[in-house]
Formats: structure tokens, C-alpha cells, sequence
């Protein structure tokens, strides 16, 4: 379906330099069934080893390079309460919220997803999608506690790559107002494009 229309992004191959203390355990796989998209919330450029120590299975950059980091059965503490049953995703950038705040916009800086990025995501999700059999994809604040990461992955990465995901992949996000643990529901300013 998505054959003919994307290329295949560079992928730039790190499990062998990244932290292995991040995998706590290995899990099985008939255990995963979801993708969760992140934002890193900084950049520091399209240098792939400058994100060897992000907690992560993959890292899109900003020029679309995908960059692999944790093997795919590698129990990682990445995303709270889908740890056991995802595959995380980071997207390089310092995102906008869905009124258009920024978190230390001076420290952080102020980015928007490329074109790059957008396609590399979606090319990825599908790919696990049809490597892994995933059914869901979902935002990390689905399943943060507290809701400590109430912008992750923000509305331009959820509408771009989650939303697209639902429509094209015919992967699923649970729900209106689906949560796991004390998660908070994706805002319904997150299903369309971005206007502030
Ligand atoms: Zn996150």
C-alpha cells in the first residue's frame, strides 16, 4: 500500500555504542503491539552518536535520518506506562503545544517537524507495523502518570505521523479519551493541523 510512496530513509545503525543499562530486560514479543511517539524536546543537530544516550528504540533527526539505538526487544524505561508492550519513537525537536507554548524556548530553542522527519516517521511506524504485527499507535502522555509529559509528542507529531498512522495504517490510539495507567487523553486539538 505505502510501497510506491515513500523512500526508504537512511538508518543508521547504533545498538552497538548505546547504553546498555537502558535495557533493563528482554520481553517478548508477542508482548508488542504498539508504537509510542515522542518528542526529545531539544536538538542538537543531525549527528546521530549526539543522541546514542537518548532512551529510545529509534531517533528520527531533523534531516529524516532514523536512527536505531535499542533492539526492538529490549525492555527500555521509555515510555511509562506502554514500557512493557511498545516500541519508542523520538522525534528530534523542541515542539509547540497546541496553543503554541514552548517549554525553555530560550534554552531548548523553537522547532517545527520537517518534511524529512514526517516522512521518516511514517515510513518507520509502518515498518514496525509490519515487522512487529502492531495494532496501536499511541502519544507517550497516554501513559504518563501524572502527566509529567503533557506535550509529548505535541499536536504536529501526533496529527502528522499518529493520526496519519489511524488512516492509513488502520492503527489504532485506543480511543477518544483512552489513557493507560494515569495518562491523559490525547487533546482534541491534536487531531487536526496546527493553528495558533
Ligand atoms: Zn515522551
Amino acid at each position: 500500500m505505502f510501497g510506491a510512496m515513500f523512500i526508504e530513509p537512511e538508518i543508521v545503525d547504533l545498538t552497538a555504542i548505546s547504553p546498555k543499562a537502558y535495557r533493563l530486560r528482554s520481553r517478548s514479543s508477542a508482548r508488542i503491539d504498539a508504537v509510542v511517539l515522542h518528542q526529545t524536546g531539544f536538538s542538537r543537530g543531525n549527528t546521530p552518536t549526539s543522541y546514542k544516550d537518548t532512551k529510545a528504540h529509534y531517533v528520527v533527526m531533523p534531516n529524516g535520518t532514523v536512527v536505531h539505538l535499542h533492539p526492538n526487544m529490549a525492555y527500555l524505561a521509555a515510555s511509562s506506562a506502554f514500557n512493557e508492550d511498545s516500541v519508542s519513537i523520538e522525534f528530534v525537536g523542541n515542539f509547540p503545544s497546541d496553543s503554541g507554548g514552548y517549554w525553555q524556548p530560550g534554552k531548548m530553542g523553537k522547532h517545527r517537524p520537517t518534511s524529512d522527519q514526517v516522512a521518516s516517521g511514517r515510513w518507520l511506524v509502518a515498518r514496525l507495523q509490519k515487522e512487529l504485527g502492531l495494532s496501536f499507535v499511541f502519544a507517550h502522555r497516554q501513559g504518563e502518570t501524572a502527566n509529567a509529559r503533557g506535550n509529548c509528542p505535541g499536536p504536529d507529531i501526533w496529527y502528522q505521523i499518529g493520526e496519519w498512522a489511524k488512516t492509513h495504517l488502520r492503527m489504532d490510539d485506543g480511543g477518544e479519551g483512552y489513557v493507560e495507567g494515569n495518562g491523559a487523553a490525547i487533546p482534541k486539538k491534536w487531531r487536526g493541523p496546527l493553528r495558533f
